[in-house]
């Protein structure tokens, strides 16, 4: 039995507690028992969030964590630049140690699809910033798009499984 821990980080509002109470109180792990085997998953989102409020308080404390999950607002550009913020500090800590588990075990995604009438950051924005950091990219809305969370945060979970093997 494996146990994987994911860390959804990303600024206030983004939607990261929409994100896991999304994905957990739709069942999906007995889903993805059924589908994939020797596998849990534990979710952690928002560990940084305390005491430091809105800052990058990014530490070893977020070396237990498998895979990373960072959250943006599609509608609010200042979660963008925290979410990008945070995606240079994670690499950073992370570079020089296993640079490529690193790479393939982080989500970049634009929540909040739904709000796109009240759109301030461009879907090939996402896009650019998670090539430049070589991360897995999507946008989705927690209130709208169960299927995508689902195959989301199923594609982070094989990912991490996947570099288990690996190692
Ligand atoms: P957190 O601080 O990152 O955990 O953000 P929350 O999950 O608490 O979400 C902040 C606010 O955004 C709440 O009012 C949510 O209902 C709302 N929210 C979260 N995801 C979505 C989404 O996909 N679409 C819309 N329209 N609202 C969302
Ligand atoms: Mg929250």
């Amino acid at each position: 039995m494996t146990e994987v821990k994911v860390a959804v980080l990303g600024g206030s509002g983004a939607g990261k507690s929409a994100l896991a109470v999304r994905f957990l109180t739709r069942r999906f792990i007995g889903e993805y028992a059924s589908n994939a085997g020797e596998h849990t998953l534990e979710i952690f989102y928002d560990p940084c969030s305390q005491p430091q409020r809105g800052k990058l308080s990014l530490t070893d404390e977020l070396h237990w964590a498998d895979g990373f999950i960072i959250v943006y607002d599609i509608s609010d550009r200042a979660s963008f630049a925290f979410a990008k913020a945070l995606l240079y500090r994670l690499r950073e800590s992370h570079i020089g140690v296993c640079k490529k588990m690193v790479e393939s075990s982080i989500f970049l995604v634009g929540n909040k699809q739904d709000l796109c009438h009240m759109r301030e950051v461009g879907w090939d924005e996402g896009q650019k910033l998670a090539v430049d950091n070589k991360c897995q990219f999507c946008e989705l809305s927690a209130a709208e798009h169960y299927q995508e969370v689902v195959a989301m945060f199923t594609k982070v979970l094989r990912n991490i499984t996947s570099n288990f093997k690996v190692k």
